[in-house]
């Protein structure tokens, strides 16, 4: 008998067991020695059609034929079908299948034909349509084959357990205090004196502030409060000093940043001289052998204890006492205490038992299900899996919940100072992104236009239209702090900030004056100053450009993948100013553009997944690698191939595992955008009257006067005029757009302006 036929004798044997009962039922049975596998759906979780569990066995031998016994029920107490189905393959080919249906110890025996070679039994259950509340479990006890009077117990190691991957139940409401705009911090230029007392800084070094603030189009301020300086052995200096301070910045018109932290209260003296470690052991940061970490000389604190609310009283005193403008908290991060993966924290006590509250809130009873855990055993794992996944994603929660709290009782702009393109999950700062009012990080270690650029890129995607400040590496921090980079790296340093519209930190590192630094002093000054003097080439900027690079922190965190892809580095010269979308605010931006690049996105939600779906169903193009989405959003392997299904349903998907490739097609789809024949990388905005489009030249070698590049027409409809802006020259130039192409353009050094104005 060949296996079509089988199959249609099958599906015959199905029907007639639902419906007319004349299947050849077992009369025997009994409880001996009753062998159990057990499939269970858990409650509460989605999960997606077709997904499916199966155990097979290997029955080959050289008999044909043969008769198959089980025993059957489940679990399911409702009257909804057709949701959940379970039955038995013969050599891959469905023999008997049903519809869940309370069944109990439901006896089934079926007669194999003689000439049928039989090789594999599997069972399986299988989600049919989409659910979301209910769970069900279906045990299948004696199993058996028999052939030639030989019968063969097929399950052989009780209460065997196989769990439907299915969705997670949804997170738990994150606090969410609306965020300030502020028109002064959408347009700051942040100056910091670091390293030294500032009342050294701004009242003996040369050049006085007054000059730095003119020199460099300086705004705002960033202090470290009194006495906290005095970890630099500024002993004598008082308060009243660190009050002048405040007046002389506020004279001259300075916003002002205070500067404090919860994991080491802003180098405050409680922690500075070791007595909150020594008083509160138990609000340490841990890794899973109870190890702290002590960078910066001490213990750094957890926010899952009660350093949260010392550091949030201490931030709260500094903002009484010296009436500041906006708080920025440094290292808002946990961190590994030995530098691997060993020493990852937190394992503190509170954060134990945070997490098994976190587990039993979000999951109720289906916790088990998933985990395969009892509730007592709930706890954070020290080796990988799932649950050692949701503690990677529940420690970003830590962070964002205590920046939450933080901003619900400090009226004003709270930020924090994160490494956001940190190389892997230790950090968990994924989740605050969206809780604060600017997103700040350090490119102190960022080498070169390529590698700025492309933290930019991201930058401004974690952004989401919020302000992003760049600490721009304009000191070589590791030779000497007060030594400024080479011209060439200083230039770029400020050239990149400026052409994505991110706002300037400058550290006082190499600014006062220092016989080693002119020439780079001088560019950073050149640069600083272009920038005041024309402010409007930056105010009111929207982004251009319909092709997006798709930034998966998730990806990174349980795939180990780079959260910069490599083909978004190789575009920054092609002409097409690519943009960035971050996972975690694909709902909110998704729809700005036509093009999506998902290079190595392993893990993608469900849900995010179907906003990409309904994007591609209005007419997006995806194109990704083949790894798209292989993992949930904690890592779980996915027993339904999402890239397959949204192939089936939703238009333009493209698979494309080289990157070069992938570079070309974004190429193709969103030619409209290319500025053509541009040897510098240009990041174009809409601005009030037009457009702004900002030039960065990427080489050692100055672009020469006389250069010209083609800009696409939807930038020229209507444009009366095109300007040029240099810092190196005091006066615009007027450009011509002949046919689409502007030329003679002068030359560029580090950073250019061209304006397109209606
Ligand atoms: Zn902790």
């Amino acid at each position: 008998m060949n296996y079509r036929l089988l199959f249609a004798v099958a599906i015959f044997s199905t029907a007639s067991f639902l419906n007319a009962g004349n299947l050849h039922w077992r009369s025997e049975g009994g409880t001996s020695d009753g062998k159990t596998l057990t499939f269970i759906s858990p409650g509460r979780t989605p999960a997606e059609p077709g997904a499916e569990v199966s155990k097979a066995f290997d029955v080959s031998s050289p008999v044909s034929g043969g008769i198959l016994r089980w025993r059957v029920s489940d679990s399911f107490d409702g009257g909804t079908c057709g949701y959940i189905v379970y039955g038995i393959k013969v050599n891959g080919d469905t023999l008997w299948q049903m519809d869940v249906c309370k069944a109990v110890n439901r006896e089934v025996k079926i007669t194999l034909p003689k000439d049928m070679q039989i090789s594999e039994i599997t069972v399986y259950a299988k989600i049919k349509k989409r659910i979301s509340n209910f769970g069900v479990s279906i045990s299948w006890q004696y199993l058996s084959f028999e052939q030639n009077g030989k019968e063969k117990t097929l399950v052989t190691s009780d209460y065997t357990k196989f769990v439907i991957q299915g969705e997670l139940p949804p997170e738990i409401e994150l606090k969410q205090i609306p965020v300030r705009k502020e028109q002064w911090l959408e347009n700051a230029v942040i100056f910091q004196p670091w390293g030294k007392y500032e009342y050294q800084i701004l009242y003996k070094e040369n050049p006085p502030l007054e000059q730095i603030c003119r020199d460099y189009g300086i705004t705002a301020i960033a202090l470290q409060p009194w006495p906290n300086f005095q970890r630099y052995g500024y002993k004598g200096v008082t308060e009243q000093d660190f009050i002048d301070v405040l007046k002389e910045c506020r004279r001259l018109g300075l916003k002002i940043i205070l500067y404090s932290s919860i994991m080491h209260q802003g180098h405050g003296p409680q922690w500075q001289n070791g007595i909150l470690e020594k008083k509160h052991p138990e609000w340490s940061q841990r890794d899973k052998y109870g190890k702290p970490i002590t960078h910066y000389g001490h213990e750094w604190l957890c926010p899952s204890t009660g350093a949260l609310e010392y550091t949030l009283e201490y931030t709260k005193s500094l903002v009484e006492s010296y009436e500041c403008d906006a708080i920025m908290l440094d290292n808002n991060e946990f961190l590994s205490s030995d530098g691997t993966g060993e020493g990852v924290t937190c394992y503190c006590d509170s954060c134990r038992a945070d997490f098994k509250d976190y587990v039993l809130r979000r999951f109720g009873d289906s916790f088990g299900d998933h985990f395969k855990i009892t509730k007592e055993d709930i706890d954070i794992p020290g080796v990988k899996s799932d649950l050692y996944n949701l503690w990677i994603h529940w420690r970003n929660i830590v962070w964002a919940d205590a920046l939450a709290v933080f901003r619900e009782q400090i009226a004003l702009p709270v930020f924090a100072n994160t490494q956001y393109r940190y190389k892997n999950f230790w950090l968990a700062t994924d989740l605050q992104y969206e809780h604060e009012e600017a997103v700040f990080s350090e490119s102190g270690s960022v080498t070169g236009p390529a590698e700025l650029s492309a933290k930019m890129l991201l930058g401004n995607a974690i952004a989401d239209d919020k302000p992003l400040i760049n600490y721009m590496g304009t000191f070589q921090k590791h030779v000497s702090p007060v030594v400024l980079r080479p011209p060439f790296e200083a230039g770029h340093a400020v050239a990149g900030t400026l052409a994505y519209n991110a706002k300037p930190w400058l550290l006082w590192h190499g600014i006062a004056e220092n016989e080693s630094n002119p020439a780079s002093r001088e560019v950073i000054r050149t640069l600083m100053k272009f920038r005041a003097d024309n402010e409007l080439l930056f105010r009111q900027l929207q982004p251009v450009g319909t092709a997006a690079v798709l930034f998966s922190p998730q990806s990174r965190n349980y795939s180990g993948k780079p959260l910069i892809p490599s083909f978004a580095a190789d575009m920054q010269l092609s002409g097409l100013p690519l943009q960035g979308v971050w996972q975690h605010s694909i709902e909110s931006r998704l729809g700005r553009y036509r093009v999506l690049a998902a290079q190595n996105v392993t893990c993608l939600s469900s849900h995010h997944a179907d906003i990409i779906s309904d994007w591609l169903s209005e007419g997006g193009v995806l194109i990704a690698t083949s790894d798209f989405a292989v993992y949930d959003e904690i890592g779980r392997a996915r027993s339904v191939s999402l890239l397959d299904k949204m192939k089936s349903t939703a238009g333009n998907i493209h698979v494309v595992d080289d990157a070069a490739e992938m570079g070309r097609l974004i190429l193709r789809f969103a030619d409209e955008d290319v500025f053509s024949g541009s040897p510098v990388e240009i990041r174009p905005y809409e601005c009030r009257n037009g457009f702004v489009l900002h030039l960065v030249n990427h080489s050692q070698k100055p672009i020469k006067d006389g250069w010209s590049f083609e800009v696409p027409k939807k930038y020229l409809s209507n444009i009366k005029k095109c300007e040029f802006f240099s810092p190196e020259t005091k006066e615009e130039l007027e450009l011509s757009a002949d046919s689409g192409r502007l030329s003679n353009i002068p030359g560029v050094k580090f950073y250019a302006v061209i304006k397109l104005s209606k």
